[in-house]
Parts: structure tokens; sequence; C-alpha cells
């Protein structure tokens, strides 16, 4: 895995969640988890994705309609394959797509 900020290598560090990936530059804080469903981030991004899968689970969970629903629709609206769906996955501005377009939904009666 690769930062996007510095194009270095991650470096892996074992923790009990799992290994976790972080950057060696100094004051960057591109981190990245284990496995397929997360790609490398910095903290903006992370807490972008951190809302946007909230607003996300809040709107199926309100029962408006079922998860699976939901994740057809945010990838109709985000041009994605429903497989690509992954809002660990996401950058900033798709993150951010998500959170408007969860709230929107759920605003509507
Ligand atoms: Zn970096």
């Amino acid at each position: 895995m690769i930062c996007p900020d510095h194009k270095c290598k991650l470096v892996g560090r074992s923790t009990r969640f799992g290994i976790r990936y972080y950057c060696p530059e100094n004051d960057c804080t591109v981190v990245c988890w284990d496995g397929s469903t997360s790609t490398p981030a910095d903290v903006e991004t992370r807490q972008a994705r951190i809302k946007a899968h909230n607003a996300f689970d809040k709107l199926w969970q309100s029962g408006k309609m079922s998860r699976i629903k939901a994740y057809r629709k945010l990838a109709k609206v985000l041009r994605l394959k429903i497989k690509d769906t992954h809002i660990g996955q996401f950058d900033k501005k798709m993150a951010l797509k998500t959170q408007k377009f969860a709230k929107r939904l759920l605003e509507k009666k």
C-alpha cells in the first residue's frame, strides 16, 4: 500500500484490531487497515468516510429502505458498480456525496 500524498510505502504494524498500515513520513495522517474494504486515507478523508457511514447507516436503520436498496441507490448516484460501493474506499469527495445523499433521502417524507 502506498501513501496517496507521499507515494511511499506504508509500514505495517500489528494491533489487536489487525494490521494497521501507516505512512512513515512525519506528520502524515494516512493510515489503512489490512483487507480490501478500505484504502489508505488521510485524517480528513477518514473523518468524511466515518460521517458518510453514519449518515448512510441511519438511512437504512430508519426503516425507510432496506440496506441493499440503500446501497443500490448510492451506487447509482455515485455511478459505481454495487461491488465497488465500499465507503471505506471512497475519497473525500465521494464521502461527502454519500453524506448528502443519505441526508436528502432521510429528510424526504
Ligand atoms: Zn504520507
